[in-house]
């Protein structure tokens, strides 16, 4: 790393020659350099000045912003450049203004997480780029020497996608495969049948990846995922809707969620409303 890179809050490992994860808060954001532009896919609660960090690890190059999905902890960031790249049904949700009410509910999200950092509230903006370009299955971010191509991928958000670059067979996957319960629960989340019907579409990369990459981590689990666990979530989301197997209430793990059910997998898991199967 170079030495003039400082990072407050967030730490920084190589993955590749040409591919770093920023984590932050939990948050992953990954920075890939191609020969002509540079991609940043999501800007987590928007600490961290990606724009140095992209040239301090790149060089200078113009960055091609991408958003796995628009939640807050993937997109406070926005605010630091012109445009993102989002799923285009999540594309509305992509031009939030941060009110009080808004940074006090993400620093409760962050947690105690933050208190390791030295945090000022007062000098963080989170907030949206001014412009939004919405994403559709097949669309192709090409940023020299790789190509990603965007899967839709509906299920914890309706406009949530993955990213596929074939050449390095890599998936990025956002928040659809973790190594937790994906959070399907939500109010803006897709019906879970919808969810599978996603993971089916993931799976169908898994011979055709090395390398699965979720959008967030907790100390001990890695950053990079074996290309199983595609198939270890869409098989274990089939039961579940095909219903051979039955959740266990959500509150017994996360209390803020009384009508949720949630199950585990080998790797991850997934939480969802037994009422939207
Ligand atoms: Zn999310
Ligand atoms: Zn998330």
């Amino acid at each position: 790393m170079p030495q003039e890179l400082k990072l407050p809050f967030a730490s920084i490992t190589q993955l590749a020659e040409d591919l770093w994860v920023l984590e932050e808060m939990g948050s992953n954001i990954f920075i890939v350099k191609g020969t002509e532009r540079v991609l940043i896919l999501d800007t987590a609660y928007g600490l961290t000045d990606l724009k140095a960090a992209a040239a301090a690890l790149c060089g200078d190059l113009p960055v091609v912003l991408v958003n796995s999905h628009a939640h807050p902890d993937h997109n406070a960031g926005n605010i630091q450049f012109d445009r993102v790249y989002v799923g285009r049904y999540d594309e509305p949700n992509s031009h939030k203004v941060y009110e009080q009410a808004d940074k006090d509910h993400l620093i409760a999200f962050m947690g105690d997480r933050l208190k390791a950092y030295p945090f000022d509230p007062e000098a963080w903006i989170p907030g949206p780029a001014p412009q939004a370009e919405p994403l559709t299955e097949g669309d192709v971010l090409d940023i020299g020497g790789l190509r990603f191509t965007v899967l839709e991928t509906p299920g914890h958000t309706l406009g949530s996608i993955a990213l596929y670059e074939p050449d390095r067979r890599w998936l990025f996957t956002g928040d659809t495969v973790l190594t937790w319960e994906v959070w399907g629960q939500l109010a803006n989340s897709a019906a879970l049948r919808i969810y599978a019907q996603s993971l089916d579409h993931m799976a169908e990369y898994a011979d055709r990846v090395d390398a699965v990459f979720p959008a967030h981590t907790t100390a001990g689990t890695p950053y990079i995922l074996p290309p199983r666990v595609l198939q270890i979530y869409a098989e274990g989301t089939r039961k579940i809707v095909e219903g051979k197997v039955t959740g266990r209430p959500y509150t017994e793990i996360n209390p803020r969620f009384d009508y949720a059910e949630y199950v585990h997998f080998e790797i991850g898991g997934v939480a969802y409303d037994p009422k939207r199967i």
